[in-house]
């Protein structure tokens, strides 16, 4: 049964504009063996650039969907026939997408209608949902809650949490970030289209799928029930339904899913599970290395305020080693830091060309609004001699297609070991730190523990 994809909470667009200085990456890296046939009136999506974005979000995502849920069998789903309607109805209703059987063929195809996606803020998060549909592939079961819950934990897990820029904002502006002491995580009523996705977050994190030695995978909790209902060993996912229990009997020792619902509300009430990103659960080997598909940067939680946070390193002037590299501005941690050496600098490089000693260019990951920054210097660990001097902030409008400046020159006179700086609020994407002197001494070197940027709005 298919319905309309929830609207993301106050979700904003998940933008691309990494790709204002990048090739599109569908044309290089799609994966070979996987192919989204375009039908339909492709037209129709009032954003030119749509197409070439969902074939590579395809390209990237629908390899990990098939290789984690894929059928087992001779069904091999490799080509997913994508077709583009004005409307997509289901009964009288106009929905986001549904998948639909091919004529004459148990296999599933998706049906995307162009006037919905076009409103959308999460366009692309549309199509990998039903990308989880037609991977679940499940032909005889009566689902309350499981199926539509699966899909969207497939947009949570292998596209939103792989790549920053595959994120969703929330109404600050901020990355998504997860906001662990919401109750709407904790009751979300075994509804199709309820807030389960960090629920079956929880059962992957506590009741894992494994790999043993010879490659045999050791099912979870989600890959058991998963691969029974596929197998059509369950019929539907009612709370009493003696098969489902059976297997959530087996792995976790409790009667049912409510049972479970409740350690999982109990765990996020005494902190005692938490999420922080998907880096090292044991069930990422099955989804890294695919051929084709980029291993996930598995980004973690934001602090609440910080648009920094992970972002990514665009450009840098170098690095005294790699256990100082300029990642470690963006990092949250005020334990790490940039570090590098006059002589780390590359002197062919243009954008040291303009009086600069060293210099980042931060990817934000998506456009936000801010209003201020912080650098957090060399001082507040080591000697503040080694604080940052004289230095330029740009931002990237991309409405005008050109660096503006936030503070051109801006000197520490106070030698302060932290600088915060408020300024008219901006929408960027990137932002440029050009430091003119580095530190006190006239080394050269660059010594800065991190990079906040904030909208000061928004902060509590
Ligand atoms: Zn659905």
């Amino acid at each position: 049964m298919e319905r309309i994809l929830k609207l993301w909470r106050r979700g904003l667009a998940v933008l691309f504009a990494a790709w204002l200085f990048a090739e599109p990456a569908c044309l290089v890296h799609a994966a070979e063996s996987y192919q989204m046939v375009c039908d339909g009136d492709w037209s129709l999506l009032n954003n030119a650039d749509m197409q070439a974005q969902m074939q590579y979000v395809f390209s990237q995502v629908y390899p990990r969907l098939v290789v984690r849920w894929g059928r087992q069998d001779e069904r091999r789903q490799e080509k997913v026939r994508v077709q583009i309607v004005l409307q997509a109805v289901v009964g009288e209703k106009i929905v986001g997408g549904y998948t639909p059987q091919e004529q004459g063929s148990r296999e599933r195809y998706i049906v995307i209608g162009a006037e919905d996606n076009n409103r959308r803020q999460d366009r692309l998060a549309v199509l990998v949902h039903e990308l989880g549909h037609v991977v679940e592939c499940y032909d005889d079961f009566w689902s309350d809650w499981w199926t539509e819950s699966l899909a969207e934990y497939s947009v949570w897990r292998y596209f939103n949490w792989t790549e920053p820029q595959f994120m969703t904002m929330n109404d600050n502006g901020n990355l998504f970030n997860v906001d662990l002491l919401d109750p709407g995580w904790k009751d979300w009523g075994w509804a199709a289209y309820g807030r389960s996705e960090l629920f079956f977050t929880y059962m992957d994190s506590r009741y894992p799928t494994t790999v043993d030695a010879s490659g045999k995978r050791i099912y979870g909790l989600i890959d058991a029930i998963h691969f029974s209902i596929q197998e059509g060993k369950i019929q539907n996912d009612k709370m009493d339904n003696p098969q489902f229990n059976a297997i959530v009997k087996k792995i976790t020792g409790l009667d049912n899913m409510e049972q479970l619902r409740q350690q999982f509300v109990s765990e996020l009430e005494t902190g005692s599970w938490k999420f922080n990103g998907f880096a090292g659960y044991s069930d990422n080997v099955i989804t890294e290395n695919l051929p084709g598909v980029k291993n996930p940067s598995y980004p973690s939680q934001s602090f609440a305020g910080n648009l920094c946070n992970g972002a990514i390193i665009y450009r840098c002037s170098g690095a005294s080693s790699e256990h100082s590299i300029a990642e470690f501005l963006v990092d949250n941690d005020l334990d790490t830091k940039w570090s590098a050496a006059a002589a780390d600098a590359n002197r062919q490089d243009e954008w040291l060309g303009k009086d600069l000693q060293h210099y980042v260019v931060l990817d934000l990951g998506n456009e936000v609004e801010l209003d201020a920054y912080a650098i957090y210097h060399a001082g507040i660990k080591e000697d503040s001699s080694l604080n940052t001097v004289k230095w330029n902030v740009l931002y990237w409008d991309s409405a005008a297609q050109e660096w503006m400046t936030i503070d051109m020159g801006y000197v520490n006179k106070a030698n302060a070991d932290i600088t915060t700086r408020v300024f008219a609020p901006i929408r960027t994407q990137f932002l440029f730190f050009g430091f003119v002197d580095s530190d006190w001494t006239g080394s050269g070197n660059v010594n800065i523990y991190e990079i906040v940027c904030i909208n000061t709005k928004h902060m509590g």
